[in-house]
């Protein structure tokens, strides 16, 4: 079978890259070759910026909202027609179990759904200045968004950044994730066929260093979003600086779990046993860090491991609990974690090696890992690891909680187990995270809740009606009576 191949999509058309280069994707459970794309670099991302100025400056910015809205409930509806081609195609791509890429198809639909919908919901405000003058804001859009994704969740990520781009009145440049392109192409082409005019959505292809690091410094976008790692994104945001671009970083996660005593231990461990090894834990806000109580402890960490040991593990295409990672240098490092985490002295309560499951042999597979027995100054139990593995530390006392879930210097989400409202109260005000969870691991619905870090998780707000702030500025109307 021939593989299918993926233009850069730059005005309306799919083209090659200016110098003619390509790449290939791979299958992380196989290793096979998905398919082949043109590489774009430096010309082709001044190229894409180009064309969605064009389309922005001709008639994207007077677009109503209205008409905006009504051509992304258009793609909602058309990924939800080719749910099924997407779904393998993603599983395909980044590995991902296939219900879990259902789930994701089914998020990208919703967020088109829900940012067009809004799109005419969004407005300025007026204000009382004094009788001789009327003043009121307006919220226009930025120009051209630059839009650099990561390749955990691709459908997903793009829909969301983009919906909520294009519902704003801004037009679009996204550097799709190397590793895992596909989706974000198929996308690209259904927005084509929704009618979107020539220019508004602008995919480009390759390198991080090439053609990421070429959006990143241009200089005629508007906001630069970027979702990936923290020593990237700190690349980024330097690199936006330098042009006075405004830039949101949704950046890495080392998520705690606070667990108390008195919570709920049965419900605790079942969702956090799921939690840790959700996207084959390559999730940014996942709960990778439980931080327990010293009574509950050992108790607790034997209903996780026990539950996470019942897991099945194998390729994406099969279903199973868990898939593979995404690339052999993903699984290296998820190794070399496990075991500098064994040489400072953790004791390995579930797996810590390959497993031995069928479709297993060829792809980038570990198994679920739960490590015990390190504090919280321990590699493991501060950095993003990004495999399924957790790392539990004990604590007495609600300060000591509180200390080692802060300590990690991320803020991305953080989830408090616990039966006591106070303390439950208390602890989503002490604790530093963009999201906080209190006896649950998610509100149920993603789209319509904000989201983003604080400290080296990033700054700045994408997904719920948040979003279409993000993707605005506010410029202020004065009028004299007189
Ligand atoms: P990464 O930083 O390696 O790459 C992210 C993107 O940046 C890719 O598209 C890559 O091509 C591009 N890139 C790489 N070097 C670049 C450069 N010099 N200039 C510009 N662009 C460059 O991250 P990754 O490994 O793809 O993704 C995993 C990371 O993403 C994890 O840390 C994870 O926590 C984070 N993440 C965060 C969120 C969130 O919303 N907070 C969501 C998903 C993933």
């Amino acid at each position: 079978m021939t593989r299918p191949a993926y233009g850069l999509l730059i005005d309306g058309a799919e083209t090659a890259a200016a110098d003619g280069r390509t790449f290939t994707s791979f299958d992380p459970a196989t290793g096979e070759p998905v398919a082949d794309f043109a590489r774009g670099g430096a010309a082709d991302v001044d190229a894409a910026v180009a064309a969605a100025r064009r389309a922005y400056d001709r008639e994207w910015r007077d677009t109503t909202p209205t008409a905006r809205g009504r051509l992304l409930l258009d793609v909602a509806r058309r990924l939800r027609a080719d749910a099924t081609a997407l779904a393998a195609a993603e599983t395909r791509d980044c590995g991902k179990p296939l219900a879990q890429a259902r789930a994701d198809v089914e998020l990208a639909a919703r967020y088109f759904e829900f940012f067009g919908g809004a799109a005419p919901a969004l407005h300025g405000e007026q204000l009382p200045v004094g009788p001789g003058v009327v003043d009121f804001t307006v919220r226009e859009p930025h120009g051209v968004c630059g839009q650099i994704n990561a390749w955990n969740f691709p459908l997903n990520m793009a829909s969301r950044s983009l919906a909520a781009a294009l519902a704003a009145g801004n037009t679009a440049v996204l550097k799709t994730p190397e590793l895992a392109p596909h989706t974000t192409a198929l996308l690209g082409r259904i927005v084509t066929a929704a009618g979107f005019p020539p220019g508004v959505v602008n995919l480009v292809h390759g390198d991080g260093a090439e053609a990421g690091a070429a959006l990143s410094r241009h200089p005629g976008l508007g906001l630069l979003t970027f979702t990936g790692s923290v020593g990237t994104g700190r690349a980024v945001a330097a690199a936006a600086a330098a042009a006075v671009t405004p830039c949101v970083l949704e950046l890495g996660g080392k998520s705690p779990t606070l667990v108390f005593p008195d919570a709920d231990l049965d419900v605790a461990a079942d969702q956090l046993a799921r939690g840790f090894v959700e996207a084959t834990g390559q999730s940014c806000d996942l709960p990778s860090l439980a931080v327990v109580h010293a009574d509950v402890h050992d108790a607790f960490v034997a209903r996780v491991a026990a539950r996470a040991a019942a897991f099945s593990v194998g390729p994406g295409a099969a279903d199973p609990d868990v898939g593979p990672l995404i690339s052999q240098g993903q699984r290296d490092r998820v190794e070399r974690h496990v075991a500098t985490a064994v040489r400072a002295g953790a004791t390995v309560a579930l797996g810590g090696g390959r497993p031995a499951a069928p479709g297993t042999s060829a792809g980038w597979f570990v198994e679920p890992t739960v490590l015990t027995g390190l504090g919280p100054d321990a590699a493991a139990a501060r950095e993003e690891i990004f495999g399924p593995v957790l790392t539990v530390v004990p604590f007495t006392g609600e300060d000591e909680a509180v200390a080692i879930a802060n300590g990690t210097g991320h803020g991305l989400a953080a989830y408090v187990w616990t039966r006591d409202l106070g303390r439950g109260v208390r602890l989503t005000r002490r604790v530093a995270a963009g999201q906080v969870y209190v006896n649950c691991f998610g509100s149920g619905d993603s789209v319509l809740t904000p989201f983003g870090g604080t400290g080296l998780s990033g700054y700045g707000r994408e997904k719920g009606f948040e979003a279409l702030r993000t993707y605005t500025q506010v410029k202020n109307i004065c009028i004299s009576a007189s």
